[in-house]
């Protein structure tokens, strides 16, 4: 295959990666930033700060705090073994522990295994785990960039809601894996992500799209990719928010 056909199927790719996020316009570099160009555009559309939210989240950092923030992944997975610690156990077939980059600037925080994950012992990997792929190709990241795990490493049957005593046996595993990783940016993904890890009640339509200190970190939410396979109208504020993400972390790599 000639250079130019790859390079040409390179850029197909990158463009169809955009227009599964439901974005109709691709950033001009060159104009980014200008009054009335498309990409200011959606700047200004992106949420503002609620500052009513009901979210209190500790202002010490995390990773300074925890005798563990040094241990590697390897350490925390070895120490998980052949978790017994809840009743999630018996159902599943595999622990899906996490899988990426273990210094990655970006954690995408998912709800709990399905199906297909549970099967491959790897998260996000059936379809939402596909439109992941892509949100995250759209922001020029790949996945072996970020590191994307659960609130969950094992699969609730059907699929169901996870239980308080399933969150509180695994929520030690899943602080390790972000004091080990020490992320710039932690986003979680969907309704539960979101809320169990800011200790909240207000709902996604609320928590998404913006900022919060989280031990020394920034947490952003924004919908979940399985609500957007059911809702596709609604990729475009997960656009807007994913934007917000690259921008502050190409801004930090500018420092
Ligand atoms: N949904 C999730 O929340 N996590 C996965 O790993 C897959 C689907």
């Amino acid at each position: 295959m000639s250079e130019i056909k790859r390079l040409g199927g390179e850029i197909l790719e990158h463009l169809r990666c955009y227009q599964d996020l439901g974005v109709q316009l691709v950033e001009n570099k060159t104009r980014a930033g200008r009054p009335g160009t498309p990409s200011s555009r959606v700047a200004q559309q992106a949420p503002a700060a609620n500052p009513k939210l009901a979210v209190t989240v500790p202002r010490a950092s995390l990773f300074d705090e925890q005798a563990s923030a040094f241990e590697d992944l390897e350490t925390i997975r070895a120490d998980l073994g052949d978790c017994q610690r809840c009743k999630l156990a018996g159902t599943r077939s595999n622990i899906v522990f996490g899988m990426g980059n273990p210094k990655a600037e970006l954690m995408f925080v998912g709800e709990a295994p399905g199906a297909d994950e549970d099967e491959q012992g790897l998260p996000f990997v059936g379809r939402a785990g596909q439109l992941l792929t892509k949100i995250i190709q759209a922001i020029e990241m790949r996945r072996e960039d970020v590191y994307i795990c659960n609130i969950l490493k094992c699969r609730p049957p059907q699929n169901r809601n996870p239980e308080p005593d399933e969150i509180a046996a695994c929520q030690p595993f899943l602080f390790r894996q972000i004091a080990s990783i020490r992320p710039r940016v932690i986003c979680a993904l969907g309704t539960f992500g979101a809320q169990t890890l800011l200790r909240t009640k207000e709902p996604i339509s609320r928590l998404r799209g913006q900022f919060i200190d989280f031990h020394g970190a920034k947490f952003i939410a924004t919908f979940h990719p399985a609500y957007l396979l059911r809702n596709p109208s609604e990729k475009r504020k997960v656009w807007e928010d994913v934007q917000k993400i690259r921008d502050y972390l190409r801004s930090l790599n500018k420092q």
